[in-house]
């Protein structure tokens, strides 16, 4: 993944700090309530959801078991379509590509359309190395890239900014990457949506090579399909000479027949909506259009190599689990130092990374474990079951095993249990209020509960279940 959020602190660092950010936490509850709310009422009038879910699980579960076989059937597919396919084992492979792709059509700039597999490889920031500057056409990402920023939400990755902010952001930033804003530009909505339009008219109409990425993609005859809100995005798909689209090989379906599944579940589960307002779909080159896909691993093999991890992989980026996140609710996306926050880059981000680092081990436990997110999960991703798993992987969960069978010994025979009751009852001064050194984390925010002088179960053999 992208060298953009290393060296971040863990994640309660990041996350004590987001929360004492009034503004921040005000920007984000306003929003994800929002967003639930009307993801809620267009689940409810579904009266097949529930199969709608299963199928989209069942379906991607299938197309993941066969991943070679339709990986291959969408090279041979794209191929006859007049496309050339890549496969790209890391990030570094998939930029070098891209940079070589857009180098050997002499140009030095490239509109995008929002993609997390790009900002995963830290696309931007490796074509800048080489002289070529992306241009993002997302309304959000735009407000992201001018103001120097990182995403915070996968849907709406400026959701931390309000519109006061954004407009500050276009007057000051607008200028130096193209078109100025407005000199008399209001927060309206309509005003800050006119100013970004005109900003990027003229990139789309100026510009010979675009980079995607494909929210899916169609073995059987090769397609790529991209949903969006906007109309930016058929723009650069359209218009530029060059296409060069960067995908997850995790986002394959079978065939046209799986896509109706997900054309329902993803609009649904992410802006609330029916229907998103575009849909793209492509195969191959077309006239006047070259065409290339770089199939990304980036360690997406390693996920699919682990039993319970894998299920990760089913997941389409609709961020319902981050809008019903208490803890994403508070701590924003930032907390997370990946391009995935929330409860699916918790469980995404150390399994792609690894958990070598403070910041990546600490994500597994960036959750109340309380299955919000797995109940608005529309391909039904059991992200407290993951969370729970990654936690028995990270370096500091051997302390953790060592405690849990120790309880485990005890727990296993009540003379052991009355023993070591008893043996606390008497040791119950020497308990201190605050827990010393690295268990300090426990009593940070909680006071150590006073341990009875007496066990239930004591009291109940001294006096009978309380008749003496
Ligand atoms: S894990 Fe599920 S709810 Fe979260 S973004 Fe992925 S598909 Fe959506």
């Amino acid at each position: 993944m992208s060298g953009t959020f290393l060296g971040m602190p863990a994640f309660p660092a990041n996350a004590a700090v987001a929360v004492r950010d009034s503004q921040l936490r005000y920007n984000l509850r306003r929003a994800t309530r929002t967003i639930r709310g009307k993801r809620a009422f267009m689940v409810d009038e579904l009266p097949d959801w529930a199969e709608l879910r299963r199928a989209g699980k069942e379906i991607k579960d299938h197309t993941l078991r066969n991943l070679e076989h339709y990986l291959l059937r969408m090279e041979e597919a794209v191929t006859a379509a007049g496309g050339h396919v890549h496969w790209a084992a890391d990030a570094e492979e998939a930029n070098r590509i891209v940079a070589d792709l857009v180098k050997a059509t002499g140009e030095t700039t490239v509109v995008k359309v929002k993609s997390m597999a790009t900002q995963e490889i830290g696309l931007n920031e490796a074509l800048l190395a080489e002289g070529i500057t992306a241009y993002e056409t997302d309304l959000a990402e735009l407000i992201v890239q001018l103001g120097d920023d990182w995403p915070s939400h996968i849907l709406v990755p400026a959701i931390h900014r309000n519109r006061s902010e954004i407009r500050e952001i276009f007057q000051e930033k607008m200028a130096d990457w193209g078109r100025a804003a407005p000199e008399d530009l209001t927060d309206e909505p309509r005003a800050l949506a006119e100013a970004a339009r005109l900003h990027l008219r003229e990139r789309f109409l100026s510009t010979k090579v675009a980079v995607s990425g494909a929210n899916f993609m169609i073995a059987e005859t090769g397609t790529l399909v991209v949903l969006e809100s906007e109309g930016n995005g058929r723009m650069c798909l359209t218009l530029p000479e060059t296409l060069i689209s960067v995908v997850g090989i995790e986002k394959l379906l079978p065939s046209w027949r799986d896509l109706e599944v997900f054309l329902q579940l993803l609009p649904r589960s992410s802006t609330g909506e029916r229907m998103n307002p575009y849909t793209s779909t492509w195969t191959g080159a077309t006239e006047g259009q070259e065409f290339h896909l770089v199939l990304l691993d980036n360690g997406r093999t390693n996920v699919l190599a682990d039993e319970v991890g894998r299920q990760a992989l089913r997941c389409i980026r609709c961020s319902a689990c981050l809008n019903v996140c208490p803890v994403y609710e508070r701590a924003g996306g930032h907390a997370y130092g990946s391009v995935y926050p929330g409860p699916i880059g918790a469980i995404l981000t150390p399994q792609l990374r690894g958990t070598a680092s403070e910041l990546d081990a600490s994500l597994p436990y960036a959750s109340t474990l309380c299955g919000a997110c797995f109940d608005a999960c529309p391909v039904a991703i059991d992200i407290p079951e993951v969370l729970v798993h990654l936690r028995g992987k990270v370096r500091h969960a051997r302390a953790e095993r060592l405690g849990m069978r120790v309880a485990g010994w005890v727990f296993d025979r009540p003379t052991r249990l009355a023993r070591a009751q008893r043996f606390g009852g008497r040791l119950r001064r020497f308990v201190p209020g605050r827990l010393p050194g690295p268990l300090s984390g426990w009593t940070d925010t909680r006071d150590i509960p006073d341990i009875p002088a007496e066990s239930f179960r004591d009291w109940w053999n001294r006096t009978d279940g309380g008749a003496r």
